[in-house]
């Protein structure tokens, strides 16, 4: 089958997600994570008017993003950012989903500043309290999104996580629960506004429950491209 084909067949499974929900389709967002997927098999994608991909490793986004096939285009960056990588990373990217730490963001912040831009970011959550996952402890969220005001040039709109790695749907729904509580708890603390409004939560394994409990983006790579060929424990940690 074909990457569109597939592509459209996960946008089918989003609206009967959404209408077992009673949610508005137009209210979910798809992310195509491309990342191992070279400039040529993104390329269609772009011509057709996708406008939103997801890149995990900031060297790879800057190879790849800067090959003149593609060039005008900007992936969010959705990956774990160490703070050496800042620049490469604002460079290329355009919204970075995993702020998780201060120093992180006053990091981009600083750099911002001596750019004179803004920039949308999320926060990431770590939603299954596994060790080995990035990302804020749930408790910490409220806290620390007080705490982003100061850094003038971030503009939190969202949440972002990612769930336990489980076929088992008892476990992986109540991370996306956990999420949608935490996601309301910020809007309702009106530290953001009304901007304040992404819920990136869902993969390839997991995005039709996402969307059932409240995900306004949902992350998909090998649903629509295939398996990978790279080890997940490449862009992730403790992962096999
Ligand atoms: C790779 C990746 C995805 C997509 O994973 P699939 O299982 O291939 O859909 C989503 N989010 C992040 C942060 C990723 O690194």
């Amino acid at each position: 089958m074909e990457a569109s084909q597939r592509l459209l067949n996960v946008e089918q499974s989003i609206r009967d997600a959404c209408a077992r929900r009673g949610r508005d389709p137009r209210d979910v967002q798809v992310m195509l994570v491309t990342k191992t997927v070279p400039p040529e098999r993104i390329l269609p994608f772009v011509r057709h008017g996708h406008a939103l991909f997801g890149e995990n490793r900031v060297q790879e986004a800057a190879i790849k993003w800067g090959d003149s096939l593609l060039r005008g285009c900007r992936p969010d960056f959705i990956g774990h950012l160490q703070t050496n990588k800042v620049k490469a990373c604002l460079d290329t990217c355009g919204r970075i989903h995993s702020v998780d730490r201060l120093r992180l963001a006053a990091a981009l912040d600083r750099e911002l500043k001596a750019r004179g831009e803004h920039r949308e970011v999320f926060l990431q959550v770590n939603s299954s309290g596994e060790p080995s996952k990035f990302g804020l402890p749930p408790a910490e969220v409220p806290r620390f999104a007080e705490e982003m005001k100061v850094f003038s040039s971030l503009k939190v709109t969202g949440l972002m996580t990612l769930a336990l790695f489980s076929a088992d749907e008892r476990l992986v729904r109540p991370c996306f629960r956990r999420m949608r509580q935490i996601f309301t708890e910020v809007q309702e603390a009106h530290l953001f506004g009304s901007e304040f409004r992404h819920l990136s939560m869902g993969m390839s394994g997991d995005y039709e429950i996402a969307v059932e409990e409240g995900a306004t983006i949902v992350r998909v790579g090998t649903a629509v491209f295939g398996r990978r060929h790279t080890p997940d424990s490449y862009y992730w940690p403790g992962e096999g």
